[in-house]
């Protein structure tokens, strides 16, 4: 056997479905995908350890190790079973795992981009981030915080375990899971299993300013909080003397792993017309800026630079649009939304406001 089969393996292959690729990250993270695709490909697979199983574990030493009465025991039991089925826990998993790796795929690709972005208000919202006043009542500062909502399920177990690991605030951040509902659910023995109204995860920086460098800082920190609350259970392991890889035991830190190297080793992007993710890893499409969908993105991308070009020459907005072929008025103000940082630049005589406006 080969090293980089042994490498593979060790980063999840412990069903005969293979490790988990960099395709399965695009896959995972792409809206056009389906559910079922997804349900499909990671059919059979551990998403995350059983969590249910080792309730059940500490239930029964909980039992033996004190002076329970059968009453608090049986109490505790039918917490545990009275969470969501297998089948709907795996459904609300992998649901969850999508939207998540989604938020760190695109944030993460974001801060990488080249071209830079705006740290606006819409990237906020997009990112689930509300800005709130300082809690500790200190003047010209505000809190920032990206909530997460998670259904009843494994997820806020691995969550709250990510969150623990990360405990102490470091750099006036905070991370946290609390229940939707206080009373449901959440106990010392059956943790999260028993839990039948959800949660919500929180990132919180403190004390950041009010400002587009508040903003962006608060956008890093919340990438690498990402990053880092999914690989709070991977281990390392060595091959050939010396060599560390990264072992995930199962699939959703694997994604997330697979996804944290993709960001290292490879050009993570998402295309600038469709927003699909892609991850260029040879050299040749490092340089890309659109999904490899017949190139018909970087066509789409020209005839807006050509309708742009028009309006610069002192034609209307729907002249423009008119006179150039293959592109609609929606199709180009799409675009122009999603690459105005871009475009600013390269138009400075444009107004893309009043273009957004039509
Ligand atoms: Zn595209």
């Amino acid at each position: 056997m080969t090293q980089t089969n042994e490498t593979q393996q060790a980063f999840y292959d412990t069903h005969g479905h293979g490790p988990v690729t960099a395709d399965d990250v695009c896959l995972v993270v792409d809206r056009e995908v389906a559910d079922d695709a997804i349900a499909e490909r990671f059919a059979g697979v551990d998403l995350l350890p059983d969590y249910v199983a080792e309730a059940g574990r500490r239930l029964y030493l909980w039992r033996g190790s004190e002076r329970v009465s059968e009453g608090e025991f049986m109490a505790a039991a039918r917490r545990l079973t009275s969470g969501p089925s297998r089948d709907e826990d795996r459904a609300r998993t992998l649901a969850t795992m999508r939207s998540l790796a989604r938020d760190g795929f695109e944030l993460n690709a974001m801060l990488k981009d080249e071209d830079g972005f705006d740290a606006d208000a819409s990237v906020m919202e997009h990112f689930h981030v509300e800005v709130r006043p300082a809690a500790t009542g200190i003047e010209g500062v505000v809190d920032y915080v990206a909530t997460y909502q998670i259904p009843a399920c494994a997820y806020l177990q691995y969550l709250w375990d990510g969150c623990e690991a990360m405990s102490g605030p470091p750099f006036n951040a905070d991370a946290y899971v609390l229940p939707t509902d206080r009373e449901d659910g959440y106990d010392l023995i059956c943790g999260w299993s028993g839990c039948q109204a959800g949660g919500r995860m929180e990132y919180a920086v403190r004390n950041a300013t009010d400002d587009e460098e508040g903003r962006r800082h608060f956008l890093r920190m919340l990438a690498k909080f990402l990053l880092d609350v999914h690989l709070h259970d991977v281990r390392i392991v060595t091959y050939g003397g010396g060599t560390m890889v990264p072992a995930a035991t199962h699939a959703v830190a694997a994604l997330w792993v697979r996804l944290t190297e993709s960001l290292g080793t490879a050009h993570v992007g998402t295309c600038r017309v469709c927003g699909k993710p892609f991850v260029a890893t040879n050299e040749r499409r490092w340089k890309t800026r659109y999904c490899q969908a017949n190139g018909a993105c970087a066509k789409a991308y020209a005839r807006t630079k050509v309708v742009l070009g028009g309006i610069a020459d002192g034609k209307s907005f729907d002249e423009a649009v008119a006179e150039t072929r293959n592109i609609g008025a929606s199709r180009v103000i799409e675009i122009v939304r999603r690459n105005r940082h871009i475009l600013r630049e390269e138009y400075p005589q444009l107004d893309l406001d009043q273009i957004l406006r039509e």
